[in-house]
C-alpha cells in the first residue's frame, strides 16, 4: 500500500508518501513547511493567516512529496488527510485539497485524526505491537493514550490546562529566551541548580494521572521578579529559573507517567511499550527520566525522531494506512472538525487538552 497523507492543522503544511503495510510501512517523503515566521510577530498562531498559507502551500508540498518519493499521484492506493482537531481553516485547506485530489484521480479519502497520527507513530518507526502507552507531549496537547488498536484509545488522563510545551514557551517568554521556548529553555537549565528554587508540583496530590502546568507560569513570574534587580536578572538567576522550572515539569510527567504505567501493565501486554511522541518528547531531561522509570518497570521505551515526534504529514499517512488496510474510507461528506477527542468516551470538551 502506497499512501499520500495531508497535514494542515496547525501551523506546519505537509505532505508525505509512506508506503508498506500497518507494522511494516517506510516513509519515502516527508515535506513538512513551517510558518513560525509568518506568526512571530503575533506572539501566538493567527488562525485566518495559517489558513491562507497552508491554501497558498499545499498543492507545492504535495508536488514535492510526489516527486521525493519518486511515484506519481495515480500510482498511490489513497489519500489520507488530517480532518481534526486543529485550527478549522488550515484543516479545512487540507480537506478541500484531499477532495480535489481524490476526486480528480477517484483514490479513496480517508480522514485522519491529528491525534491518532501522533499516537500511532510509534507503529510507523519501530514497529510496535498493540497494546503500548502513549504519552502525547507536545506545544497544544499533553495526554496518557492506551492504544488497544488501530482505532482503540482510551484516555488515562491529561492535562487540565496548559500544555509542557505551551509552559516551557511561556517561561521563555517571561524571561526574555528565544522562541520555541523548550529548546532555550533548556539548554539556559543545563548551567543552572535545579534545587535552588523549588516550584510546584500540581495535582501529584491527588490520585489518577491528570497533570496541569498553568499554575507553573504564575510561579515562575512571581520568582523572577524577586530575583530582578533594576529591571535585569542575572545570568546564573535565570539559569537556576530555568533549572527548577524544568524540574518541576519532568517530575510531574515521571510521577504521572508511572501511575499510567500501572494502569497499562494491569493488561499484561506481552512486551510493554511506552511511547512518547510531541515536540517536548525532544527534551532530554524528560527523555531521560522515563527511561529510567521504564528501565524500573521492565518496560520498552521508545521515541520517534524528532521529525515524525512533531506534525509531520508521514504519521497521517500512516494512520491513514491502517484505516484503509481494514477497508475503511470516507466519502466526499468528510468534514473539518475542530474539536475531535480521541477516546470514544471522553466528553468532547475534554477531549484535546487544549
Ligand atoms: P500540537 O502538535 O499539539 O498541535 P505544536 O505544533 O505546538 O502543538 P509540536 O510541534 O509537537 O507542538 O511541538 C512544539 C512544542 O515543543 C513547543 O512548545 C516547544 O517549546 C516544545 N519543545 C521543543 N523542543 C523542546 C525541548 N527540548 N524541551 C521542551 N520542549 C520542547
Ligand atoms: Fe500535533
Amino acid at each position: 500500500l502506497t499512501l499520500l497523507g495531508i497535514e494542515s492543522s496547525c501551523d506546519d503544511t505537509g505532505a508525505a508518501v509512506v508506503t508498506g503495510t500497518p507494522g511494516e510501512a517506510r516513509v519515502l517523503s516527508s515535506v513538512v513547511q513551517g510558518q513560525g515566521q509568518l506568526h512571530a510577530a503575533f506572539g501566538g498562531v493567527v488562525p485566518e493567516i495559517a489558513a491562507r498559507a497552508h491554501a497558498e502551500r499545499l498543492d507545492h508540498c504535495v508536488a514535492e512529496a510526489l516527486e521525493t518519493a519518486g511515484i506519481a499521484l495515480r500510482d498511490v492506493d489513497a489519500i489520507a488527510v488530517t480532518a481534526g482537531p486543529g485550527l478549522i481553516g488550515g484543516v479545512l485547506s487540507g480537506v478541500m485539497c484531499a477532495k480535489g485530489l481524490a476526486a480528480a484521480t477517484g483514490k479513496p479519502l480517508i480522514g485522519v485524526n491529528h491525534l491518532a497520527g501522533h499516537a500511532l507513530t510509534p507503529r510507523l518507526t519501530d514497529a510496535v505491537a498493540f497494546p503500548y502507552l502513549m504519552l502525547l507531549v507536545s506545544g497544544g496537547h499533553c495526554q496518557f493514550l492506551l492504544v488497544r488498536g488501530p482505532d482503540d484509545f482510551t484516555r488515562l488522563g491529561g492535562t487540565i490546562d496548559d500544555a509542557p510545551g505551551e509552559a516551557f514557551d511561556k517561561a521563555a517568554r517571561l524571561l526574555a529566551l528565544s522562541q520555541p521556548g523548550g529548546p532555550s529553555v533548556e539548554a539556559e537549565a543545563r548551567a543552572g541548580d535545579p534545587a535552588r528554587l523549588r516550584f510546584p508540583r500540581p495535582l501529584l496530590d491527588r490520585p489518577g494521572c491528570d497533570l496541569s502546568f498553568s499554575g507553573l507560569k504564575t510561579a515562575l513570574l512571581r520568582a523572577r521578579d524577586e530575583m530582578m534587580t533594576d529591571n535585569a536578572l542575572h545570568r546564573q538567576d535565570r539559569a537556576d529559573l530555568c533549572a527548577g522550572f524544568q524540574a518541576a515539569i519532568v517530575e510531574t510527567l515521571r510521577e504521572k507517567t508511572r501511575r499510567a504505567l500501572e494502569i497499562y501493565l494491569q493488561d499484561a501486554p506481552a512486551v510493554p511499550v511506552l511511547a512518547v511522541a510531541g515536540g517536548v518528547a525532544a527534551n532530554g531531561a524528560i527523555r531521560v527520566a522515563l527511561q529510567e522509570l521504564c528501565d524500573q518497570n521492565g518496560t520498552r521505551f521508545t521515541a520517534p525522531p524528532l521529525a515524525l515526534c512533531t506534525d509531520n504529514a508521514a504519521m497521517i499517512a500512516y494512520a491513514g494506512m491502517e484505516r484503509h488496510a481494514v477497508g475503511e474510507s470516507d466519502g466526499m461528506d468528510l468534514s473539518a472538525r475542530p474539536r475531535w477527542p480521541l477516546d470514544r468516551r471522553a466528553p468532547a470538551m475534554l477531549g484535546s487538552g487544549k
